[in-house]
């Protein structure tokens, strides 16, 4: 089959490799779309999972089942299905701690185009099927279904590790796609007020639509002070971080309340140490709660995030800014990704 690959850091392109092997509680799945995400770009342009040789990219996409394994129950060839970019081994420690995304150590649910081939190939492995598949929904675009391999569940993450409660004043810093969707759960969750940090225009409308009611931009001077100014020195009771640099991390903590929390999803990609403000963070003693993680993957997540798709209550559709048709255009949604232009949410490719 073939694949479209990082061959070294810095690298791209297509190769030719073996079609995976199911095992007895996997699939083996081909993509209807995939999508580009900005780990993609961290993992190939940045080395950020260190050098990898001739790996097939990719971890979001919604596909097709094309074999099972002899115990799988709930799924058949010909099932279209929402896969999440994190698929965890359900029946792990970790997993039964409540930290499925760290089955197998920290942050190894995070399988495809990390431990093993992505889904920018023509077939790609899942493991534990049963656990980590869910039916697509009648209706669903190809385009929407791959907004909940990864985007959807990263910016919702960012509100529940925020613990966005009713009325709350929250900050979101960084309104690309993951943002956005934080953005679009603090909204649910409840906020009363949403302060979006970003500039380019059409993430700026969009933010508005999810429900963001303020707007600061980075390149202004420092987000604290900023917040600070529109919140008559209070701060922000909830940070959603993501985007920015370590450095902008000192920032969510000077802009929160004491008694706040901070809930980062944001890829933290330099430096030794993040460091916190001794002063802002009430000298140890603030109350002010740093929380981060990786997304949480699986079935039963899938289904429930599809359902506020499907019922209407989440709108993913402006997401998806630029829809390609046919594999030969990967490189070139990659690209897109990479440079960001004024007018990209999420680039999208459609196979089927
Ligand atoms: P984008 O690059 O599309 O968006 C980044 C956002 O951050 C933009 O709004 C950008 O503003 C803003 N930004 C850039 N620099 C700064 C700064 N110095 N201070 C404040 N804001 C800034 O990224 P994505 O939305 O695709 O992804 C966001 C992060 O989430 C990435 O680091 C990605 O790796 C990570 N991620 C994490 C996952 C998880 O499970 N935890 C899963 C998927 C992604 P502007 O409008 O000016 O461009
Ligand atoms: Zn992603």
């Amino acid at each position: 089959m073939k694949g479209y690959a990082m061959l070294r850091i810095g690298e791209t392109g297509w190769i030719e490799k073996e079609r995976p092997a199911c095992g007895p509680i996997d699939a083996i799945c081909r993509p209807l779309a995939v999508a580009i995400c900005t780990s993609d770009v961290h993992t190939v342009y940045e080395g950020a999972i260190g050098d990898r040789h001739n790996m097939i990219l990719g971890h979001e996409c919604c596909a097709e089942v094309v074999e099972v394994g002899s115990e799988v129950k709930d799924f058949k060839p010909g099932d279209k299905v929402l896969v999440p970019a994190i698929t965890p081994d359900w029946n792990s420690l970790e997993a039964q701690a409540g930290f499925s995304m760290h089955s197998g150590g920290m942050l190894a649910g995070w399988k495809f185009s990390n431990f093993k081939d992505g889904v920018f190939g023509e077939y790609f492995h899942v493991n534990d099927a049963d656990g980590n598949l869910a039916l697509l929904p009648e209706g669903m675009s190809l385009a929407d279904a791959c907004m909940l391999s990864d985007m959807v569940p990263t910016g919702f993450h960012a509100a529940e590790q925020a613990d966005v409660q009713f009325g709350d004043t929250v900050l979101v810093i960084g309104i690309g796609p993951v943002g956005l969707m934080a953005v679009a759960g603090a909204n649910l969750r409840g906020a009363s007020r949403i302060i979006a940090v970003g500039t380019r225009p059409v993430c700026v409308a969009a933010a508005k639509q999810y429900g963001a009611t303020d707007f600061i931009s980075y390149k202004n001077g420092s987000i604290s002070e900023q917040v600070m100014a529109m919140t008559g020195g209070k701060g922000v009771d909830r940070v959603c971080m993501a985007g920015g640099t370590v450095a902008t991390f000192e920032e969510a903590v000077k802009a929160v309340k004491p008694g706040g929390r901070i809930g980062n999803v944001n890829y933290l990609g330099s430096g030794e140490f993040v460091t916190i403000p001794r002063v802002e963070w009430g000298a140890g003693m603030g109350h002010k709660v740093i929380s981060g993680g990786l997304m949480p993957g699986g079935r039963l997540r899938m289904e429930k995030l599809a359902t506020l798709i499907t019922s209407g209550r989440l709108d993913v559709s402006p997401m998806s800014t630029h829809v390609f048709n046919g594999w030969e255009h990967v490189d070139e949604a990659l690209q897109l990704m990479r440079a960001k232009p004024a007018d990209l949410i999420k680039p999208v490719v459609i196979i089927d």
